[in-house]
């Protein structure tokens, strides 16, 4: 549970404290409150898609254990949600779907069905480097040619008699990292088409989900980001459809281990792939259960 919020200069507070000093910490009363229960989770009886994504483990944890947030990194993930609350259900349109089955249940942000098609659509509020990843966007030196097409050398220098270039961004689909991604819709698509519970229930297997769409929403503009090759304020980034096999494959070794261990059972593991704690960096710098898990003692990026 959350039991305190952390201020820009790092400083811990508990949550009654932090909204009477609300002022000195630079946030509105409103803002921590509601920040709090926006980053608070309640156990619903089965894990959520988002908390298998990475680290069964840190979801698990969050359940189970009090812990404070860091109040300038919910902004992001408020502005997201903020945006999908205002879409309403209309022809064709459905917001805030309600999937499950018996290991897991979930939330999409919007279903719009096209031509008798279902396109699934998620909402993230990102810098302009995940855009980058997501899109394959990727910078090469490329040599500058002179009027005639010859390439240019370099005329002085210790690289002197080198041919001179120029970094330019390139797109590049093979290049593109949408995992986690990728992860959270197809969930949401499998749940959707073999699931036993959605809610509006008149939505119930009546469309074969073809498109999964990540709305990537910009909160960097200007020159760092245009530096990414990005240049526009909103991507819609295609994600692939996995088969139902894996991803029933992914949901029961990673829901179980936590909807066991909400049971009674144990701790699950640390993740066996590098890349879904970020190489350790989502242990060392962005987990704010790491002491607990540290205290299992088994985590070698901590
Ligand atoms: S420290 Fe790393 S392994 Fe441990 S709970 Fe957090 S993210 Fe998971």
């Amino acid at each position: 549970m959350i039991n305190g919020v952390i201020d820009r200069q790092g400083k811990e507070w508990k949550i009654e404290q932090a909204i009477e000093n609300s002022v000195e910490i630079g946030f509105p009363k409103s803002f921590i409150r509601a920040a709090v229960r926006f980053g608070q989770r309640d156990w619903s009886g089965k894990a959520h898609p988002t908390d298998i994504i990475n680290c069964p483990r840190q979801a698990a944890l969050k359940y189970t254990t009090d812990y404070p947030i860091i109040l300038d990194r919910t902004v992001d993930a408020m502005i997201g949600t903020s945006m999908h609350r205002f879409f309403e259900n209309g022809e064709n349109s459905y917001a805030n779907v309600r999937v499950s089955n018996e290991l897991i249940t979930g939330e999409m942000d919007l279903l719009e069905i096209v031509n008798g098609e279902g396109i699934i659509y998620d909402f993230k509020v990102v810098k302009s480097f995940p855009v980058k990843k997501a899109l394959g966007f990727y910078k090469e030196d490329e040599p500058i040619l002179d009027e005639d097409g010859n390439v240019v050398l370099l005329k002085s220098g210790p690289r002197k008699g080198e041919v001179k270039t120029r970094s330019v961004t390139k797109q590049d689909l093979a290049h593109r990292d949408v995992v986690t991604y990728t992860r959270q819709l197809n969930m949401y698509r499998y749940l959707f088409e073999t699931g036993d519970d959605i809610e509006p229930n008149v939505l119930q297997k009546s469309y074969i989900i073809e498109g999964l769409i990540v709305m990537q929403l910009l909160k960097e503009a200007g020159r760092t980001a245009a530096q990414n090759g990005i240049i526009h304020s909103s991507y819609a980034v295609p994600i692939p459809i996995v088969s139902n096999k894996n991803v029933a494959t992914f949901i029961q070794d990673r829901a179980v281990p936590i909807n066991d261990f909400m049971r009674g059972g144990e701790l699950p593991g640390i993740p066996d792939c590098p890349q879904d704690v970020w190489e350790g960096r989502l242990c060392r710098d962005y987990c704010p259960v790491k002491d607990f898990c540290a205290k299992y003692g088994n985590n070698q990026y901590l």
